[in-house]
């Protein structure tokens, strides 16, 4: 049975890809790259925001066209948007052979094994789809943060801590698979735990984390400015494994637009712990995402946010038009901002913060930089690769002049060239 899964949105929609194919690869399957090859396609599903939306459709769409020219048997939809608007698609996209909320992901599993006649023993394994020397651990499930633009809370429920156990054994056996750099991600990594009485914390994770020899970078994804401890930023700043590089979404600076994103924060906290953490990480590379248009920002907030962006120098940034999200609070919320004005403000970011990316990159010319090789691009002839300061997908990549390197290696790159957001170098 030639099977098609295609995978839409974050890395933690990809965890949930790997072990939905944990349960579907076995001999009487196989795995194929392209709609067009397969009898089933299963697309898992972003629904975040309009434009995820609005790409989860269109690829349901293809894939209905897919099976009308009796190219496949079955189409199957998973993922958030199923679990945002089961009932809506049911009814209006009939032509789907079923839909499979992720809400409980071991029950979705099995109800699709089910679906293709497949035993529906459950999935104790990862198939992993990303090059096999880094993976995404993720540790739990939901967000209790309820940012007034964010649907995730309706989509994936409350936080869910997973079993700390649970958790260290999968870390094990991934690294026992070969990887050597582990993602953490959840929707807010520094909220680990709150929700289970066994009283472990993000740091009792890492720290256990980091005693797995194979590791080597273990990497902290979607932190929440307002759940920093001190001990956490002593231990990531002492411990080589733990990458220094941190991703901090801030959304915004101003007070009163942080307010009504009700993100728990003012500016002054946000200041002083991005001042903590360069102080106490030297070397530290942090990346953030901010939400420009959000309703009700004035033109002075916003240049507030350009100035901050402009004077703090973040390493990597994300730039995001505010998408207004039936069900959120801020979707009430009048002085909604034009889309023309929210595309100029996302472009005055950029422009920003490609002119800091290239001043932070110029500073490593000359620099030897340790770089994990992730593949090799035959179009351009060269080794692509990641500094430690550099998420995968998401982040600047190095690119190595050099010839017959392994990719899942850690080379000494000396950096020759940089451009805004890549850089060039040679193995010593
Ligand atoms: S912390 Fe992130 S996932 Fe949670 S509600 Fe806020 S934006 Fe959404």
């Amino acid at each position: 049975m030639k099977i098609s899964l295609i995978t839409l949105g974050c890395p933690k929609n990809i965890v949930d890809s790997e072990w939905l194919l944990g349960a579907l690869v076995r001999p009487e399957t196989e795995l194929v790259d392209s709609m067009e090859q397969a009898e089933i396609i299963i697309i898992n599903t972003c629904g975040f925001i309009q434009s995820a939306k609005e790409e989860a459709i269109e690829t349901i769409f293809e894939a209905i066209q897919q099976k009308e020219n009796g190219k496949c048997r079955k189409v199957l939809v998973t993922g958030c948007l199923v679990a945002r608007y089961l009932e809506e698609l049911k009814k209006e996209i009939p032509e789907v052979d079923g839909f499979y909320s992720n809400r409980d992901l071991p029950l979705a599993i099995k109800s699709i094994a089910r679906t293709l006649n497949l035993s529906n023993e459950k999935s104790t394994r990862r198939f992993l789809l990303t090059p096999k020397h880094y993976a995404y651990l993720k540790i739990a499930e939901g967000c209790n943060n309820c940012c007034s633009y964010c649907a995730i809370p309706l989509i994936r429920g409350n936080l869910r801590s997973f079993p700390f156990e649970e958790i260290i054994q999968e870390a094990q056996q991934l690294a026992q698979k070969g990887v050597q750099e582990l993602l953490v991600i959840a929707q807010d990594t520094t909220r680990y735990g709150v929700d289970r009485t066994d009283g472990k914390r993000i740091i009792d994770l890492l720290q256990q984390i980091v005693q797995i020899e194979e590791l080597k970078w273990v990497r902290l994804m979607y932190t929440h400015p307002a759940h920093y401890t001190d001990d956490l930023i002593d231990f990531i700043a002492e411990q080589p494994k733990i990458c220094k590089y941190l991703d901090l979404p801030i959304q915004h600076i101003s007070n009163r637009i942080l307010k009504k994103m009700r993100r728990k924060v003012n500016r002054q906290q946000i200041e002083a712990l991005i001042n903590k953490l360069r102080t106490k990480i030297p070397e530290l590379a942090l990346r953030t995402s901010v939400i420009v248009g959000f309703p009700g920002e004035s033109v002075a907030e916003f240049d507030e946010l350009l100035d901050f962006i402009s004077s703090i120098k973040f390493e990597r940034l994300g730039a995001f038009a505010y998408s207004p999200e039936e069900g959120t609070p801020a979707y009430e919320f009048s002085e909604q901002i034009a889309p023309s004005i929210q595309q100029e403000r996302l472009e005055q970011i950029m422009e920003v913060q490609s002119r800091i990316s290239f001043e932070h990159n110029s500073s490593l010319i000359d620099t030897v930089q340790q770089v994990l090789v992730d593949e090799y691009d035959s179009y351009q002839q060269k080794f692509i690769g990641r500094t430690q300061r550099d998420a995968p997908e998401i982040d600047n990549v190095v690119w190595i002049e050099n010839a017959g390197l392994e990719t899942g290696k850690l080379y000494p790159v000396r950096i020759s060239k940089t451009y805004e957001f890549d850089l060039y170098g040679q193995v010593i």
